[in-house]
């Protein structure tokens, strides 16, 4: 996975492809990893948030992350739906 990061990204500060040396990984989980990659040309920080599966990355996320208020009802709804889901939650989740 770090391998493809290197492959596929560079600083987006000064453009700089990564080595394999600059990017670590800050937290790892069943499916998800976040990883950390610093610049050796410019020295700035990002972090990419990467998947074992397509997507695999998500590239310059730009807006903040605003958790949505969750209601009981929501709740619920979801309960009912997944309860009942049988497909991909991959592409169900990479639809939203
Ligand atoms: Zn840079």
């Amino acid at each position: 996975m770090i391998a493809y990061v290197v492959r596929h990204l560079t600083c987006d500060a000064c453009g700089e492809p990564y080595a394999e040396d600059d990017v670590s990984v800050a937290l790892h989980d069943d499916h998800q990893l976040v990883l950390e990659a610093s610049c050796r040309a410019c020295h700035a920080h990002r972090i990419v948030t990467a998947y074992e599966r397509p997507p695999y990355v998500h590239l310059r996320r730009t807006e903040p992350i605003v958790p949505a208020m969750v209601t009981q009802d929501d709740v619920d709804e979801w309960s009912a739906f997944l309860a009942g889901f049988t497909g991909d939650v991959y592409d169900l989740l990479a639809q939203g």
